[in-house]
């Protein structure tokens, strides 16, 4: 059996990442990985199936025993990606989606070379400000230091394999489909290829 497809997604806060992950999860033949985080739990979130909330002495234990496969520090908390469920998942044959921030999607890429990488964006800084105010999840500070990580985050859009803009979220869920759909196809017909050979 083929091994699954990894498939990460980031960008800024208020791109609407959240949302685009969901609809994918539903539609596609895609799982999604539970990280860890020692941020506080907010409303309308589930211990266990958002994220798994943990403390940061647990955190700490968990990057020292090697059970994260990558990890990274945002406003202040820890937000990881555990090693071995993903490894099992693609082990299976399962593509698995991470919705994580640059820093941890560029690790992934150095550990699995073969990870496709998909940046989403909005359509203007304007709407990504209106997007979070709206939201009203953040405080103000919050917000500020949210469109501040927007800033180094930009900047590290061209180093991933498609860069995707957030207008209509219809059309934006389509087009991440579609990245995962063509890529299943082009790596099936590479496994056959290869195994026309042996
Ligand atoms: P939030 O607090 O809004 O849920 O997430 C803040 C940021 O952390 C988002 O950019 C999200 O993609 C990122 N994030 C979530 N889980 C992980 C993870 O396991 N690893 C890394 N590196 N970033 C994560």
């Amino acid at each position: 059996m083929s091994k699954g497809i990894l498939f990460v997604m980031s960008g800024p806060s208020g791109t609407g990442k959240g949302t685009i992950c969901a609809e994918l999860l539903q539609k596609e033949n895609i799982f999604l990985s539970i990280s860890s985080t020692t941020r506080e739990i907010r409303k309308n979130e589930i211990d266990g199936v958002t994220y798994n909330y943990i403390t940061r002495d647990e955190f700490e234990k968990l990057i020292k025993d090697g059970e994260m496969l990558e990890y990274a520090e945002y406003s202040g908390n820890y937000y990881g990606t555990p090693k071995k469920s993903v490894e099992k998942m693609l082990n299976e044959g399962r593509n698995v989606l991470l919705e994580i921030e640059p820093q941890g999607a560029l690790k992934v890429k150095s550990v699995f070379p073969e990870a496709v990488l998909i940046f989403i964006i909005p359509p203007s800084m304007e709407i990504l400000r209106s997007r979070l105010v709206e939201r009203g999840r953040e405080t103000d500070e919050q917000i500020k230091e949210r469109i501040e990580a927007a800033k180094w985050e930009f900047s590290q859009a061209c180093k991933y394999n498609y860069i995707i803009v957030n207008d209509e979220l219809d059309k934006c869920v389509n087009e991440v489909a579609d990245v995962i759909r063509n890529t299943a196809e082009q790596r099936n017909f590479l496994d056959k290829l290869l195994n026309e050979l042996n």
